[in-house]
């Protein structure tokens, strides 16, 4: 039957529609950290719909309060909701340190590049620069100014001219640089320094500075201690607006609310989505001091901004993480997994770097003369996928395997994970 279903997918979808050919899975359902294919196949779903089902599939206490709202009504525009004032509440108590209690929310619409679109009209207008910094191996998404930002060339090189004057600084990334971690923050921050200060820097004017706290499709390339802090200095000596793109790595994926939180670093402008959503629900949102909020009345316009449906499943989930201490949790078993990868890695020098925060987990893999080896992880994530566990991959080169599980994962079922991921691990390196 799955077999069946994606014959007639690439019959009658588009050919931009991506995932593993090799092995046939047509979902049927899902609950928790398990998922179903319509030939009644069950698998463990270690990356979660690219994280974002951090409560896990069709959470009952989210979906209660979905059923409550669909049965009353389900869009408004900006209208006042509870839905929508509560979920501004919710985010405002999560929020960190620096942005609680004088923070601004704006629902950009469904999807993570709705919220990154929103963080470059909003630093523009602050500023009235132009000029965009980014980094290197940032992803931020696939409408037009996210794609400037985002710096693989794959992905952007046939929609040029896109927003000019973008520039992409380096992002410490010790492992490939070869370089110490300190050696690769100071590297990093000087690059960013010229760009900003020096005025042979190649940047005439610039709005605003865009950062994921943890890359997420670069690789989960964790920046040692001081990058953020370094970055948030530079920002705030050049009066520049700093963004951290929080999609990937925030509402709990890495054991905090909020990957900055991990640095003790506060942005200007925070970007999320895929959980926020609650269990699958599209929603973005782009939080920012209230210093910035100088739009005027309908200055940054759309249909779904206050997607209802959407608002109260996100603060069902927030509700649900905090009442099950699924942060703790999620360091916890994070702690587990690195572990029995590391383990792996101790007699298998093809899994070179093992990182992360929380439940956003990277293994990075090479060939033997230590280059990036995309082929390994295609093998793995085949492996996996035939014995029953769902993993993703990134980088660059496709050569690191990416776990983002939900968060309500049991310890069982990550030890049976983990059992299958290093037989696949073995058997895709000997
Ligand atoms: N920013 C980051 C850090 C992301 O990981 C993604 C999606 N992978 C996006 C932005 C874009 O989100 P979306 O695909 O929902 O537009």
């Amino acid at each position: 039957r799955s077999r069946e279903l994606i014959e007639k997918q690439q019959n009658i979808d588009s050919s931009a529609v991506a995932y593993p050919e090799d092995i046939p899975i047509a979902f049927d359902s899902g609950k928790g950290a398990t998922v179903r294919d319509v030939d009644g196949n069950t698998f463990i779903d270690m990356f979660a719909g690219i994280g974002v089902l951090n409560v896990g599939h069709s959470n009952p206490y989210v979906l209660e309060a979905v059923h409550e709202q669909t049965d009353k009504f389900v869009h408004t525009v900006d209208f006042p909701t509870e839905a929508r004032l509560d979920l501004i509440e919710k985010l405002d108590e999560i929020a960190p340190a620096g942005l609680q209690g004088n923070m601004r929310t704006v629902f950009g619409g469904p999807t993570g590049s709705d919220a990154v679109e929103a963080a470059i009209k909003l630093s523009k207008y602050n500023t009235g620069g132009d000029g965009l910094i980014a980094f290197r191996g940032a992803y931020h998404g696939a409408t037009s100014g996210a794609m400037s930002v985002t710096s693989n060339k794959k992905f952007k090189e046939a929609y040029t001219p896109l927003l000019p004057d973008v520039v992409h600084a380096p992002y410490p990334y010790p492992f490939r640089m070869e370089k110490s971690p300190q050696e690769a923050v100071d590297h990093a921050l000087e690059e960013l320094q010229e760009i900003v200060e020096d005025p042979y820097g190649g940047l005439a004017n610039p709005a605003g500075i865009i950062v994921e706290p943890i890359q997420g499709e670069g690789g989960v390339v964790t920046p040692p201690e001081g990058f953020l802090q370094g970055v948030r200095d530079i920002a705030t000596d050049n009066d520049i607006p700093l963004v951290f793109d929080e999609i990937q790595s925030g509402l709990g994926r890495s054991g905090q609310w909020w990957a900055s939180e991990w640095y003790d670093v506060t942005p200007d402008v925070m970007t999320s989505a895929k959980a926020l959503g609650g269990t699958g629900f599209p929603l973005s949102a782009t939080m920012y001091h209230e210093d910035l909020d100088t739009w005027g009345s309908g200055d940054h316009a759309g249909t779904y901004r206050g997607h209802v449906v959407g608002m109260r499943a996100g603060t069902r989930a927030i509700e649900y993480i905090q009442e099950h201490d699924l942060l703790a949790h999620a360091r916890e078993l994070g702690d587990y997994i690195k572990t029995r990868l590391e383990e792996v890695g101790e007699s298998n020098p093809q899994l070179a770097e093992v990182r992360g925060k929380g439940l956003f987990i990277g293994a990075e893999f090479v060939d033997a003369d230590g280059n990036p080896d995309g082929d390994v992880g295609d093998a793995i994530q085949d492996y996996c996928f035939e014995h029953g566990v769902l993993v993703w991959k990134a980088g660059r080169h496709g050569n690191i395997l990416r776990l983002l599980p939900p968060l309500v994962l049991t310890r069982d079922l990550a030890e049976t994970a983990l059992d299958v991921i290093a037989d696949a691990i073995e058997h895709a390196t000997t």
